[in-house]
């Protein structure tokens, strides 16, 4: 009976090609054929490297499809690595299927590890590192964004999560708004290339940076938030005091946004008394 083959699921660089490992090209150069988020993006880095191999498309839309296919191929002894566009693969992209197929087929996969965006963001943040959220991608649609905030604002746990130039500054105000001014974040840009740069300091401040600085805005983000302190629930008991105060003066919506400014507390844990 055939050996079967072994998928290989082989991290690559997220900016800097030095970092594709020594294993992970004799990985590539060595299976049968390569799975790739976007065949074009991979032929060229495989170019770089001298590498030619059959390229295989497997992206968000076919996966499910694909996935049958691929278990028979390895059934049949071919190895298969799986790569993404950047970084490690079924983190923020695709692979689960095609990995969970395999697995459920009792066929070997087995990881070649290196760059994580999410993980080379947190190596340098300077933030609490024992235990994190990974969240990736907020919801594209603002009521559904903030409502995702919202859940996750007394989460004391670090969180982690992915966002686009596009929408980094709706993300920040309400990142504001969500979790306090002065809740600590780091913003870590464009890591391992040419403008890398990691930003700390309370949301509001790093919100004036990005918000000053068009440069700040390009590229690709990780941002890292300081999971709610233990004073987290003083500090809303100080802001739903100055909330109601202020209200006496302000409409709600000002006096919503004064009294988080000053007590560090989110703004919507100040509404409602909930
Ligand atoms: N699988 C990848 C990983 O292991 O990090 C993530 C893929 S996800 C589609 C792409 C997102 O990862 C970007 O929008 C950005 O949030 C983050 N990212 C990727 N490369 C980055 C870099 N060099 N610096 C900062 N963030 C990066």
């Amino acid at each position: 009976m055939q050996t079967p083959g072994t998928l290989h699921v082989v991290a690559t660089p997220i900016g800097n090609l030095a970092d594709l490992s020594p294993r992970a090209l004799d990985t590539l150069r060595t299976v049968d054929a390569i799975c790739a988020e976007d065949t074009r993006h991979t032929r060229q880095l495989l170019a770089h490297f001298g590498v030619e191999k059959p390229l295989i498309a497997l992206h968000q839309h076919n996966e499910d499809a694909q996935a049958g296919q691929l278990v028979a191929r390895l059934r049949e002894g071919q190895s298969l690595a799986l790569v993404s566009d950047a970084g490690t693969p079924l983190v923020s992209d695709p692979g689960f299927r095609l990995v969970r197929a395999a697995r459920e087929a009792g066929l070997r996969v087995s990881p070649v590890p290196g760059p994580c965006a999410a993980i080379a963001a947190l190596s340098v943040a300077g933030i609490a590192s024992d235990r994190f959220v990974f969240e990736g991608f907020l919801p594209a649609k603002a009521g559904a964004r903030r409502e995702r905030l919202s859940q996750l604002a007394a989460e004391t746990r670090t969180l982690i999560f992915y966002e686009s130039a596009h929408r980094i500054e709706e993300t920040l105000a309400d990142f504001a708004a969500a979790f306090g001014p002065q809740r600590p974040l780091v913003l870590a840009r464009e890591l391992t290339k040419l403008f890398e740069t990691v930003l700390d300091g309370p949301v509001e401040r790093v919100r004036e940076v990005v918000g000053a600085d068009a440069n700040q805005r390009r590229g690709e983000f990780v941002l890292i938030v300081e999971g709610a302190g233990e004073d987290a629930d003083a500090r809303i008991a100080e802001g739903r005091r100055l909330y109601a105060r202020l209200c006496e003066y302000l409409k709600p919506s000002q006096a919503a946004k004064l009294a988080a400014e000053l007590s560090g507390a989110p703004r919507k844990a100040l509404y409602g008394g909930e």
